[in-house]
Formats: C-alpha cells, sequence, structure tokens
C-alpha cells in the first residue's frame, strides 16, 4: 500500500527562507514564527498520513453510492471528517468572526497541500466548502453572513459550486437555469446542473449550494447571471434546520478518478433560493473568489504527484534490478536498486525538480493573495490575477506528467490497480479539467491577463526576475547555475509576449495558436525565478552554517537540475509561438 509522509521540512524552507513569512507587516502574519508554523504543520501531518493517507485506496476502490436519493462516503470517511472538524481543521484560515482561526491563507493552503496529497477526493469536500464560505464572506449580507458561515466553517454544513450545465461548461452564458423572484425576497430555482462535486453525501447536516442561474432582466450571455444560496435544508430564523428544499441528486457520475467524491447530477425543481451578492452580477461574484479556487486546484496537481514521488522514491531505492554500470553499488545481493541508474534518476530529478519549485510557486501564490486581501496591496493583486492561471494550468499539467513519471518507475507493477500508483495518475487528471480546462486557462492568460493594466502586471513580473538576477551579480556559482539561465528563459518570455502584442491585432489567431504554449513558458520562468530565490537562501544558510547543509546541499543541486534541463524548454516553446497561426490552422475541418 502507498504511503505518505508530509515534507514539513521543505514547507518550513519555502514558508521561513524563501517568503520570510515572520517578518511580514500582514495582519495575521506576527504569530508566523518557525515554532508556531512547525507545530501547525506537523499536527497536520500527523492527520494527513495517520487520518487521509489509509483512506485514499478505499475511496478509491469503494467510491460513492446513491441509494433512495441518498448518496453515501465510502467507509471511514465520516468519522475522518469529524475527526478533522474537531481538529479545527477546516477553520484554519477562516474568520474569526464566525468561528475561524484567523490564520493567512498562506498556512490554511500548506495544510491543503499535505490533505490534498494523501487524500484529494476527501479533501474537496473541505475544499468546496471554503471556496462556498469565501464567497458568502465577500458578498453576502449580514443576516446571510450570520446564517451561514459559522456552520460552514466548522464544516457541519458543507459547500459546493453549480456552474455547469450540460449544454454549458466553459461557455456558461449559455446556461438556462432559471430564477423566478418571489413576493418575499427569495427566488425559485428551476434547471439541472452536472457535474457537481460534493454534491450531496452522508458526512455534515446540511450542504448549501451556490448556483449561477438566470433572473429576468439580465439580458443575454453571461452578463445576465446572478448567483444564489440554495441550501438542501431550509433553515429557520433561530438556525435549526427547516423542511428539504426542492433539490435533489439525479444521478452520481461514473468517473476515472476521484471515486471518494461525489460528483453529482443535481435537480433544482422550484428550489428556494437567495440572491448572494448583486442582481445579474453572478459572474464577478463568482470571479472575486477564482484567483483563490484555481491556486488550490493548482495545488491538487502537485501535491498528489508528491504522494507519487514519495512512493517513486522510496521503490527506487528498495527495487533490484540490473547493475550500475560503474560497478556494484550492492555486491552481496543479486543486483543493485533502480535508483543507481542515470535514466532512473533522470526520472526522480524530474519530479523532485519540478515539485520543490512548484511548491515554492503555490506557496508564494498564496501569500500574494494574502497581501492582496490581508493587506489591501493592488500590486499584490494584480501579480497574482496574472500568476493563477499559470498556476493552476501549468502546476495541474505537470503534476499530472509527474505522477505518470512515478508510475513509470514501477515498471508493470505501475499499471496494477493494487500497487496505487494507477489511483495517483487517474486522480490527478481531473485537475486539468475542471475549475476551466487548462485550455482556457492559457487563453485568459493570453486573451485577459497579459493586456491587464496595460500590460503592468506582466512587467512588473519581468521587473521582479532583473532584480533577482541582479542582487546575485557578484556570485559567480549563482549566476552561471541560476541567473544566466534564468535571464535567457526571461528573454525567451518578453520575445512571447511582445510577438503577441505585434501579432494579436493583426492576427488573433496567432496568439490563440500560441496561448498553451505561453502558458507553459510562463511556469517555467515562473519556477525557474522560484528556483534561482531558493538557491540563494540555501546558500546563505550554508554561508552562516544554520542547521541541516545536507539539505541546503541538495537543495542547490535539485535546483541546478531544473534550470540546466528543465528550464531550456522556454526556447522550444518560443520557436512554437513564433510559428504562428498557420500551422495549426492549416486544414479544413472537414480534414479531420
Ligand atoms: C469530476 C468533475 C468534477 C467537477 N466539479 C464541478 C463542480 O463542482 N462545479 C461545477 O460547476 N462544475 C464542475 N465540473 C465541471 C468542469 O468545471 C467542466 O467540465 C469544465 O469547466 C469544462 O466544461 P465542459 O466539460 O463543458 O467542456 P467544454 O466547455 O465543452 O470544453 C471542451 C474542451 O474545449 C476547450 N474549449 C472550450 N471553449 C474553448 C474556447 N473558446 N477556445 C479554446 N478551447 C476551448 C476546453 O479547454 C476543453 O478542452 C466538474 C467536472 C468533473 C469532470
Amino acid at each position: 500500500m502507498n504511503t505518505y509522509s508530509a515534507p514539513i521540512r521543505d514547507m518550513q524552507f519555502v514558508l521561513h527562507d524563501l517568503l520570510a513569512i515572520s517578518g511580514q507587516d500582514l495582519p495575521g502574519y506576527g504569530d508566523l514564527d518557525r515554532d508556531f508554523t512547525q507545530a501547525v504543520l506537523d499536527a497536520a501531518g500527523k492527520i494527513a498520513a495517520e487520518v487521509l493517507a489509509p483512506l485514499n485506496a478505499v475511496g478509491d476502490r469503494q467510491g460513492c453510492t446513491l441509494e433512495n436519493g441518498v448518496v453515501h462516503t465510502p467507509k471511514g470517511f465520516a468519522e475522518a471528517f469529524e475527526q478533522l472538524r474537531e481538529g479545527g481543521w477546516t477553520a484554519l484560515d477562516c474568520d474569526p468572526d464566525y468561528g475561524g482561526q484567523g490564520m493567512p491563507y498562506v498556512i490554511g493552503l500548506a495544510a491543503g497541500e499535505m490533505f490534498s496529497a494523501a487524500n484529494m477526493a476527501f479533501t474537496m469536500y473541505q475544499g468546496l466548502t471554503h471556496g462556498a464560505y469565501s464567497a458568502i464572506h465577500a458578498h453576502g449580507t449580514d443576516q446571510q453572513k450570520a446564517t451561514y458561515l459559522p456552520k460552514m466553517v466548522s464544516c457541519e454544513w458543507t459547500g459546493t459550486m453549480n456552474l455547469t450545465e450540460p449544454h454549458a461548461g466553459t461557455d456558461l452564458g449559455l446556461l438556462r437555469t432559471r430564477a423566478e423572484p418571489q413576493d418575499d425576497g427569495s427566488y425559485l430555482i428551476t434547471g439541472q446542473k452536472i457535474f457537481i462535486s460534493a454534491g450531496d453525501h452522508d458526512m455534515a447536516q446540511n450542504v448549501i449550494h451556490l448556483v449561477l442561474a438566470k433572473a429576468p432582466g439580465g439580458g443575454e450571455g453571461t452578463r445576465g447571471i446572478s448567483l444564489f444560496i440554495v441550501p438542501k435544508f431550509l433553515v429557520n430564523e433561530d438556525g435549526s434546520l427547516g423542511q428539504r428544499n426542492a433539490v435533489s441528486v439525479g444521478n452520481l457520475e461514473e468517473k476515472m478518478g476521484i471515486h471518494g467524491n461525489a460528483t453529482c447530477v443535481m435537480n433544482y425543481d422550484g428550489a428556494r433560493g437567495w440572491l448572494l451578492g448583486d442582481l445579474h452580477k453572478g459572474m464577478r461574484a463568482m470571479f472575486t473568489m477564482m484567483n483563490e479556487a484555481r491556486i488550490g486546484v493548482g495545488l491538487q496537481g502537485y501535491s498528489v504527484a508528491e504522494a507519487a514521488y514519495q512512493n517513486a522514491a522510496a521503490y527506487a531505492r528498495d527495487r533490484l534490478q540490473g547493475r550500475a554500470v560503474t560497478g556494484d553499488a550492492n555486491p552481496s545481493g543479486p543486483a543493485d536498486p533502480l535508483i543507481v541508474h542515470p535514466d532512473i534518476r533522470r526520472n526522480l530529478m524530474d519530479q523532485k525538480s519540478f515539485l520543490e519549485g512548484a511548491r515554492a510557486l503555490a506557496f508564494w501564490g498564496a501569500h500574494l493573495i494574502d497581501r492582496a486581501v490581508l493587506g489591501q496591496d493592488k500590486q499584490a493583486h494584480d501579480l497574482v490575477s496574472l500568476l493563477t492561471p499559470v498556476i493552476k494550468g501549468f502546476l495541474t499539467d505537470k503534476g499530472f506528467d509527474t505522477a505518470v513519471q512515478a508510475q513509470q518507475v514501477f515498471g508493470g507493477h505501475g499499471y496494477i490497480e493494487e500497487q496505487g500508483m494507477s489511483q495517483f495518475v487517474r486522480d490527478a487528471r481531473i485537475a486539468m479539467i475542471y475549475e476551466g480546462a487548462n485550455g482556457v486557462q492559457a487563453l485568459d492568460l493570453v486573451g485577459r491577463k497579459l493586456a491587464a493594466e496595460g500590460g503592468k502586471p506582466i512587467m512588473g513580473f519581468f521587473e521582479l526576475v532583473k532584480a533577482e538576477i541582479k542582487a546575485h551579480d557578484g556570485d559567480a556559482a549563482l549566476k552561471a547555475g541560476f541567473c544566466e539561465p534564468l535571464k535567457a528563459a526571461s528573454k525567451d518570455l518578453q520575445a512571447a509576449a511582445m510577438f503577441f502584442m505585434e501579432q494579436g491585432m493583426k492576427d488573433p489567431n496567432a496568439a490563440l495558436a500560441g496561448s498553451y504554449d505561453f502558458m507553459h513558458l510562463f511556469g517555467h520562468v515562473a519556477l525557474g525565478l522560484m528556483w534561482t530565490r531558493m538557491a540563494a537562501a540555501a546558500r546563505t544558510s550554508l554561508d552562516a552554517g544554520a542547521g541541516d547543509a545536507g539539505f541546503y546541499e541538495a537543495k542547490l543541486a535539485t535546483g541546478r537540475y531544473y534550470m540546466a534541463r528543465q528550464l531550456p524548454m522556454t526556447a522550444t516553446h518560443l520557436a512554437r509561438i513564433r510559428s504562428g497561426a498557420a500551422p495549426v490552422m492549416a486544414l479544413d475541418a472537414e480534414r479531420f
């Protein structure tokens, strides 16, 4: 069976050596010294490893079932959910006014990485609730907040996000669910939503659905969409649960992975709902929490891959096959362990160098959200908006690739279900699709984010890269191993951005044909920046003789690998972008 051990040493490195969180002048950051975060991460890591990870394969095999309209979760899920609630883990980064612990988002994200790595399907019940909590917190009336938030913070009630309909996925302007206004200020919601994660289950007393629907007078397309709170059980004035609302589960989807999470067809048959935020401004309300939700999915992509990598590394140390070409490494045994072979090393280094860079990027993104929200920092907001499609798209694509690479280390055994590697691959796959498919993330990046604020955010990103390179001018080792490759990669990104600016007006297809490559090009440069910063931090600690020298040496070697072996991909992406739309659009549709 697979195991998971929370990479706490590495998380501490990112939080303190890289992001220096305890020195940041932000509300809630004052307590975040090393001892405090160590204690929180240790406790979260224990739950992840001891409670959630053992249920991962159980959830995959049993899946959820629908009986008489009620969804049942796999054996052990309800007890584990109760443990999460009792430990206050659902309330970590929620508002103390509603029972939360008031910790910054970056700490919630760190715990989320461990929970998601240990059991992604299970953790989604809480993740969706957090998304719905954030929407009500940002847009709800005082009464709505008082009614729903305390129970959602504790996860006694969980939440969902209902956007998708059979004919309306990416193009939400097509959605048909209707909201009819009633005299008492409520609305009756009618329509069908599909693929609704955590749509129903047996782990909470109530499910609070956030539903996109069209109310009269809003016009066509996305402009007419509003957002509604539709509880499974209506809530009485005293906060107790009232009668069952007219919302039901039509079906449970059979799917490739995340079997422990209930993916539901939800039928709304005149269900009572209440407007959340402004009428006809539902998309705007959804978008305010999009950065957080998409970073959360980026985190799923690499966290599942982290669990897969840990098992692959252990297998490579254990499995004996063949001999090292440079002489026997295990002379008393029948063969050497897989890990002696350079090609297995390449595979493991690809994984390790991506995962550590991905963690740094996701944590940085979460910290930027804290600066934007807690510190009202507009620059941080604009930067994280730019980075969000990169974090979502690049980290989930590479996370899936990494899970496949981890599976490859097991040879044929990786393909056998009992080994558990197949589950990582199957689970990681969905993160590339939901919360905006990755192709759509790339369109968002090139079509909206690149030109946002007159291009200021991307210029700001280039300035950060430039400053990082300049800061290590006098350091020959950092310059050769990190700054020079980062400079070359950043030049490729600038050239690609320039290509879009020049071509975008003349031939919009040229920009769209290159958008996916641009997202990956950007992802590599962002990870290159993270690795340069991590290398500098590791060097500082080594020079100061602080702590475990082996850890910092390994950090530097892993970073050098990324810069030498992964970052050069930027040149390929640039070449593809520069080839424009012609090779992509050459054939008539009927030729396919
Ligand atoms: C397991 C699972 C859980 C889910 N959970 C939820 C949930 O909780 N709530 C919810 O509301 N939804 C949920 N979804 C739905 C998910 O968000 C959608 O499937 C996703 O947004 C894509 O929509 P679609 O499937 O209709 O694909 P389409 O929109 O039909 O897209 C198909 C393909 O075309 C591409 N594409 C679409 N438009 C364009 C364009 N203009 N230019 C270029 N390419 C384009 C897309 O990138 C995609 O690759 C879930 C889905 C699954 C499978």
